[in-house]
């Protein structure tokens, strides 16, 4: 075999990694191209030589080539940039990533490489500029990515306060314009497409960090100036390497983003170091709630659920106290947020246990489980191993999930669902109707009990669209085998109204605060013989 010309091994190369090879010139005519053209523009027998590199992409898109362009200094890679190309009519959005160079030695030429992508990760919105959720749900495998090729990434945070009034004065298009041109520089800046349009004049963007000068908010100046506009951005840069833990990141950055809309950029401060001191504060809150929980310095009080027909004591909700605080709520929602909270579930459904072993077998105990805990892979396993088959248990423990909407996986929900069921447990979804997909937990999940969120209980109105909201829900629920139950009942009218609106049973100051201690005759009425057992159903 004879010897390959040099140049020809370096074409190998980029063909390994691109489907179109380009070249273009300072005022953006492609001077040279090769590899699959049809391919990339959907055209047959195209000439791409001469043309503007504009037949490429998506008009939509024309913000984000044109940013690239002007970004590019000494002989710097960027890239991957993921462009919209030029739609093809009768084809679904067709996506590429885009890396673009300018090597000193054929500068003021640039030369870039396309290589064809499947479906998006990383879903954008308008402007090719994603919101608040996607861009959060993107953190984690950015990071992660990032840490794998060892990339220093930032999170640049940049604030065009004059911008809702800017573009109110001009037409649709004319404001299109000029968002497309903000969102062609922050794409080009950012690390596989995350960049975020948070409020109208607020944007985000995850970005290598650059070697030199930070110009980005100039370079947005620029852009919305040759759309004729004249705009000050300002930016400010929150530094996210040495957050190994993903969802140190994630916290981190939930945090910086509500920092950011809620107060805008500080003047003149610095937010790096504001930033640094909250994570280091919540990196050391998570410690000490797993030492917390590791040592159970934590009780239990309980808190009656009646009958509203007959205000007989039901069961018993366990809610946690820790030492010197007042409601948990916060300190559970953290826990939560940084996936911590399984530890502490089992540790509360043990204390719950014991509780039980302690009293007849009248006394039934409800306990809270998060919804992160369910699906964690060994919960269950863990869960039930702390029953020990123990038959004592059987009909007397429920557990109520919280925080439903970490159901992502219905399915696998249900399964669990079930094998709780089985094992002679019942099962409870808390704080029902306070978010969109209830409807779809009643549809997929079989349960036997549902606990109506207090929002539409408390000071409820017969007439109005909370009455109507719990009338439907009940019924619904009857309908489907499932019990009720309204919490936050703190007068006896919201008892009458709740009853009247078919609901079964009540928990609230109106029948009781938690307590420290079960009372030993867990009945109300005096009709009832100690010690009677009467089912869940
Ligand atoms: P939740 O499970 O919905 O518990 C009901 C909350 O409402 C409790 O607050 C209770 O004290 C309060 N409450 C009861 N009756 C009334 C009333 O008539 N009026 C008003 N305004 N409030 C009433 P708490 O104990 O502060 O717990 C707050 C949340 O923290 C709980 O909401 C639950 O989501 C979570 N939580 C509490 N203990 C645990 C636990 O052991 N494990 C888990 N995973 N979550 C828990
Ligand atoms: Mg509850
Ligand atoms: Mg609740």
């Amino acid at each position: 075999m004879t010897k390959p010309d040099q140049s020809m091994r370096f074409l190998g190369f980029a063909f390994a990694s691109a489907d179109l090879l380009f070249e273009v010139d300072p005022k953006g005519i492609i001077t040279f191209a090769i590899g699959a053209a049809k391919k990339v523009t959907g055209v047959g027998n195209v000439t791409l030589d001469n043309n503007s590199w504009r037949v490429l992409f998506a008009p939509s898109d024309h913000g984000v080539f044109s940013a690239l362009i002007n970004s590019l200094e000494g002989a710097a890679r960027k890239g991957p940039i993921r462009c919209r190309l030029r739609d093809v009519s009768g084809m679904p959005p067709r996506y590429a990533n885009l890396f673009a160079c300018c090597l000193p030695q054929l500068a003021p030429h640039i030369s870039c490489a396309l290589s064809l992508t499947g479906d998006l990760d990383l879903v954008a919105g308008e402007h090719g500029l994603m919101d608040r959720t996607g861009f959060e749900r993107a953190i984690i495998p950015l990071l992660a990515h990032a840490q794998a090729s060892g990339l220093n990434v930032e999170l640049a945070l940049i604030e065009v306060a004059s911008l809702a009034n800017a573009v109110k004065t001009l037409s649709t298009d004319a404001a299109d314009a000029v968002i497309d041109s903000l969102a062609g520089v922050l794409r080009a800046e950012s690390i596989s497409g995350a960049a975020a349009r948070l409020a109208s004049g607020q944007f985000a963007v995850v970005r290598e960090k650059p070697v030199g000068k930070d110009t980005l908010a100039q370079r947005l100046k620029q852009s919305a100036k040759t759309v004729g506009i004249a705009l000050e951005p300002r930016a400010a840069i929150v530094p996210l390497e040495g957050l190994t833990e993903p969802t140190q990141g994630l916290r981190a950055l939930r945090f910086t983003l509500d920092h950011f809309l809620n107060d805008g950029l500080p003047k003149g401060a610095d937010l790096t170091s504001v930033f640094h001191r909250r994570l280091n504060a919540t990196m050391r809150e998570a410690q000490a709630f797993t030492e917390t929980v590791k040592a159970r310095q934590f009780k239990l009080v309980f808190q009656p659920i009646v009958n509203l027909t007959t205000l007989e004591v039901h069961h018993y909700e366990a809610l946690t106290r820790f030492a010197g605080k007042g409601s948990p709520a916060d300190t559970i929602h953290m826990a939560e947020e940084l996936e911590i909270i399984e530890e502490f579930d089992l540790a509360v459904a043990e204390k719950a246990i014991e509780t039980l072993r302690h009293h007849g077998s009248a006394v039934r105990i409800a306990v809270n489980v998060s919804g992160r805990s369910f699906l964690r892979p060994k919960f269950l396993d863990r869960l039930l191993a702390l029953t020990d088959g123990d038959v004592r248990l059987k009909d007397r423990l429920l557990f109520e999930i919280t925080e439903s909407a970490a159901l992502v996986n219905l399915e696998l929900a249900e399964e669990r669902i079930q094998r709780l069921r089985r094992a002679g447990f019942e099962v409870c979804i808390d704080d029902f109707g306070a978010g969109a997909a209830s409807l779809s937990y009643l549809r997929n999940l079989t349960v036997d009990v549902v606990k109506i969120d207090g929002q539409y209980v408390h000071q409820i109105d017969l007439n109005g669209r909370d009455g109507a909201v719990v009338r439907h829900l009940a019924a619904l629920c009857h309908e489907l085998g499932v019990r009720t139950i309204g919490e936050m009942v703190e007068t006896q009218a919201e008892a009458d109204k709740l009853k009247s609106l078919g609901v079964e049973m009540g928990q609230g100051f109106l029948f009781g605060a938690p307590m420290d201690q079960i009372p030993a005759v867990s009945v109300r009425s005096s009709a009832r013989r100690t010690g009677t057992v009467d089912s869940w159903g």
